[in-house]
């Protein structure tokens, strides 16, 4: 099941600025999908795919090419201007 990946970046750009998605760590362990929903495309990760595990605040799971895009929108990512008034 492929999505749109445009939507998914502005999904996860979203998400990003609201602070409801925080930066990927580097600690980032790949297993065997097990059927639990990805946090970024909110679709499942299937046994037969790859279940991306990443620790930050909590375990966020994902499949590695959504990781991708959030890994990229996360290093693109910088605060507005003008916060911390
Ligand atoms: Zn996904």
């Amino acid at each position: 099941m492929r999505k749109d990946n445009a939507h998914l970046r502005e999904s996860i750009r979203s998400k990003l600025t609201s602070g409801s998605l925080f930066p990927p760590s580097e600690r980032t362990m790949a297993r065997n999908g097990t059927g639990g929903l990805c946090a970024l495309c909110s679709e499942a990760i299937r046994a037969t795919e790859v279940d991306y595990q990443t620790r930050a605040v909590g375990m966020v799971r994902s499949h590695p090419s959504c990781f991708r895009v959030w890994k990229e929108e996360a290093d693109g990512f910088r605060p507005p201007p003008g916060s911390g008034q």
